[in-house]
C-alpha cells in the first residue's frame, strides 16, 4: 500500500513499512559548529559577500552551535543510515572550533568519516596528532603555507592528505558569486546559466545557526529551507521545498527560476561520477543509501 507521509512535512511515501524518500541521499555532510575564520582570503565568499552575513558591525561573528545540538545532528545522519564525509566548518576554519576532537571522534564512532579542510595555521603538532587517523581525509586549502611533506608527516595513518600550495596564483582561485576577478566570474556566469545544477543534490550544509544552506554559496540561506534546531535532518532534506527546488535545478534553464542562481558561475556535475570519484577507496563506495 502506497501512503503519503506529507503531513509530518516530508514529500516522501510510504511503500509497505519502507519509506521510499522521493530524491536521493545527499552523500557531503557539513555541519558548522562555529563561525569563525582566522584568514581574510580576498577570494573567500565569507569576505566577498555584499551581506556580510559572517561580520557583525566590522568584526567577524564568533558563535558557536550548541555541542548537544551538533551530536544530535551526527546522531540523525547515522540513525538514517548515512556513513560517508562529515565536515565540521563551512566558510570557517575547523582549526578554530576548541571541540573540533570530540566532535570527530563521535562521527567516527556513530560510523561517519569525519574530514577536515582547513588553511593549517592554528593545527599544533598535538592537535595533528589527535585527529591523525581519526579523520579519512584531510584537506590543506589555498591559504594553506606549508608543503606537502610538512602535512604527510603529521597525517602519516590518515588515508588522504591533500595539499594545495598554489595559494600565490589567483588562477588557481575558486570562483563564486562575488568572485573578485568581474572578466572571470562573468565568463562563467555566462558560460553556465542554462546549464542544470546538480551541487545541492550532493550537499547537505547546516548552519552555525541552524539555517540549512541550499549550496556552497548560499551563505544567506536565501531559499529559508528550514533550521535544524527545529526540524528534524530527515524532514529538511526531504521537505515538498527543497525536493522542489532539486527538481527544478535537474533540467536546462532550470537556474533561471532563482535570482541567485542567475547570477551563479558554478558548473553542472555529473552526481554518480562525482560520488565515485570522491569516495573511490573509502569504506562508504557503493553503500550509500537510494532510498529511490
Ligand atoms: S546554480 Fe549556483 S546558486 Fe544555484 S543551486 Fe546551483 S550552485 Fe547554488
Amino acid at each position: 500500500m502506497w501512503g503519503s507521509t506529507q503531513a509530518r512535512g516530508t514529500s516522501s511515501c510510504l511503500q509497505g513499512d519502507s519509506l521510499i524518500h522521493t530524491i536521493p541521499f545527499w552523500f557531503k555532510f557539513v555541519i558548522e559548529t562555529q563561525s569563525y575564520c582566522n584568514s581574510r582570503c580576498p577570494n573567500c565568499m565569507r569576505n566577498t559577500e555584499p551581506t556580510k552575513s559572517r561580520w557583525r558591525n566590522g568584526d567577524p561573528i564568533r558563535e558557536q552551535m550548541p555541542t548537544e545540538k551538533v551530536l544530535d545532528l551526527i546522531n540523525q545522519a547515522s540513525d538514517l543510515g548515512y556513513r560517508g564525509h562529515i565536515k565540521f566548518a563551512y566558510y570557517s576554519d575547523p582549526s578554530c572550533e576548541p571541540r573540533l576532537v570530540s566532535f570527530v571522534k563521535h562521527a567516527r564512532e556513530k560510523g561517519l568519516l569525519p574530514v577536515i579542510q582547513t588553511n593549517g595555521a592554528l593545527l599544533t603538532d598535538e592537535l595533528c596528532k589527535q585527529l591523525d587517523g581519526i579523520v579519512d581525509r584531510a584537506i590543506f586549502g589555498l591559504s594553506n603555507r606549508k608543503p606537502p611533506e610538512y602535512w604527510r608527516a603529521r597525517f602519516p595513518k590518515t588515508r588522504d592528505v591533500f595539499v594545495r600550495t598554489d595559494w600565490e596564483d589567483p588562477n588557481a582561485w575558486i570562483i563564486t558569486h562575488f568572485f573578485p576577478q568581474k572578466e572571470r566570474l562573468e565568463a562563467a556566469i555566462k558560460r553556465n546559466i542554462d546549464s542544470p545544477c546538480h551541487l545541492p543534490h550532493m550537499l547537505f550544509i547546516i548552519q552555525y545557526n541552524g539555517e540549512m544552506s541550499l549550496c556552497c554559496d548560499d551563505l544567506s540561506h536565501l531559499w529559508n529551507l528550514g533550521n535544524a534546531f527545529e526540524a528534524s535532518l530527515e524532514e529538511l532534506w526531504w521537505s515538498e521545498k527543497h525536493t522542489e527546488i532539486l527538481r527544478t535545478l535537474s533540467v536546462p534553464g532550470g537556474r533561471l527560476n532563482y535570482p541567485f542562481c542567475r547570477i551563479c558561475p558554478e558548473g553542472d556535475i555529473d552526481l554518480e561520477a562525482e560520488y565515485a570519484a570522491y569516495y573511490r577507496g573509502t569504506s562508504y563506495i557503493g553503500i550509500r543509501p537510494r532510498y529511490m
